[in-house]
């Protein structure tokens, strides 16, 4: 045995630690004892606990269903993937004022793919899409990983699953918990697969809601005062909604919160706006299919405004065609896209093989010059980058916070040359 395993009782395995590392390999090989630091996390909670993941939408949600248990006046700490790892939480959740106790937890892939144990009261799968294949070589293998906040729950827990998702329906086929789906699939037909769903409206229909089905029983949920945009953000909520009700939050609560929660920081976070002019960060948006939602949403918000859409940094494994599509078969105003970061050739190429003419700059900082510059009669400049921000900056958070920076300074040059603040 390797002589720094040979004392060893129980190996607590970061997610940091792929389980093709050598590392790894001799654990497994001299059969020794481990567990994920999400599991043991999770172990030592005594109370519920929801684990929500997905490719996309994970921070949102997770905050969001926090939000609204507390509110419901449970006692609850949101850790995992966002904020503080589910181990070195702080202070145990305090039950003794409150109803219940209950751990929210964000999961990526990387701490699920080493959990063996893991069997969480309710779990949540928002999406499935190329992510993490530099990891985990194939979206099958990914979604297995994300299959294992499924597998091991049992009759009196609930899988609350995007019933849209091809991937996420397939992995939650085997499935023995309850089924909360969420999606746009007609009532008859979710009718079919579960008594317990929520139904976000259609976007060609004028009303602006999610129905909701609680074994049967039928509420009904508006989002047109939401302050989340975007389709992508129904699903989000749709799936919160299911979660709070399944800890009994009163629906008045729900609402509540649906109507006062914030987008968070670097989620399509509007940081300017005067008159025409509209200026997004999406900073968190490392993946394509996180772009297409962001884009999918200023063509809906904000239809009668040419666009300038921020791509580049370090493109991951998977295809660009899912965002370029969406802006090939845009009807409205000019979309113009411009390219940054290290891989901004290799973007840049893909762009021109389908026929959109980027412009190029080797940083974001000129990038985003270009855009305020092309846009000072009116539109919407949209960061959403779709890569990794490795390559310039820190991570998401500084290029996030960088790009308003940058922003605040090119708008105060030009009101300073003749322009409005
Ligand atoms: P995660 O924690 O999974 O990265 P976030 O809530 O931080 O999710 O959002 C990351 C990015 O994905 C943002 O650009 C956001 O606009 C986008 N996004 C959020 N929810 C969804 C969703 N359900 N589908 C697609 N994209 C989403």
């Amino acid at each position: 045995i390797a002589p720094h395993l040979a004392e060893v009782a129980l190996v607590v395995v970061s997610p940091g630690v792929p389980l093709e590392s050598t590392i790894f390999g001799s654990i497994k090989r001299h059969k020794v004892p481990y567990v994920s630091e999400l599991e043991l996390g999770v172990q030592l909670h005594q109370g519920a606990v929801v684990v929500v993941t997905g490719s996309n939408g994970k921070s949102t949600t997770a905050t969001l269903i926090e939000r609204m248990l507390r509110q419901g006046g449970c006692s609850t700490r949101l850790c995992g993937n966002i904020g503080s790892p589910v181990l070195t939480s702080g202070a145990p959740v305090d039950s003794s004022q409150s109803r219940e106790s209950i751990l929210v937890v964000e999961a990526s892939s990387y701490q699920l793919e080493a959990c063996t144990v893991l069997k969480p009261d309710v779990s949540v799968v928002l999406n499935i899409s190329d992510n993490h294949l530099e990891r985990h070589g194939s979206l099958e293998r990914y979604a297995a990983a994300k299959e294992r906040v499924l597998r091991l729950q049992s009759e009196g827990d609930l899988s609350v699953v995007n019933g849209d998702d091809p991937w996420v329906r397939d992995i939650s086929r085997s499935c023995r918990a309850q089924l909360g789906l969420f999606g746009t699939a007609s009532e008859g037909e979710l009718n079919g697969r579960s008594s317990t769903w929520a139904r976000i409206s259609s976007s060609d229909t004028s009303r602006d809601s999610i129905v909701v089905s609680l074994g049967g029983v039928r509420e009904e949920y508006r989002t047109d005062g939401a302050r989340l945009l975007g389709r992508h953000n129904r699903y989000n909520i749709a799936a919160a909604i299911l979660v709070a009700r399944r800890f009994r939050v009163e629906p008045r609560v729900v609402q509540e919160v649906i109507n006062n929660f914030e987008p968070l920081e670097h989620r399509l976070e509007i940081v300017w706006r005067d008159g025409p002019r509209v200026i997004i960060n999406d900073s968190k948006s490392t993946t394509v299919a996180a772009s297409v939602a962001g884009i999918a949403m200023v063509f809906s918000h904000f239809s009668s405004l040419p666009v300038a859409l921020l791509i580049g940094g370090l493109s991951k494994a998977g295809s660009w065609q899912p965002l370029l599509r969406i802006i090939r078969e845009h009807r409205g105003p000019r979309v113009s896209v411009v390219c940054f970061g290290k891989d901004r050739s290799l973007v840049a190429n893909h762009c021109r093989d389908v026929g959109i003419d980027p412009v190029v700059y080797p940083t974001l900082r000129e990038a985003t010059r270009h855009a305020l510059g092309a846009l000072t009669e009116g539109g919407v400049v949209l960061l959403s980058p779709g890569c990794a921000s490795f390559d310039e900056f820190i991570d998401f958070e500084h290029r996030g916070a960088e790009f308003k920076r940058y922003v605040h300074e090119d708008m105060v040059h030009q009101a300073g040359a003749g322009g409005v603040l």
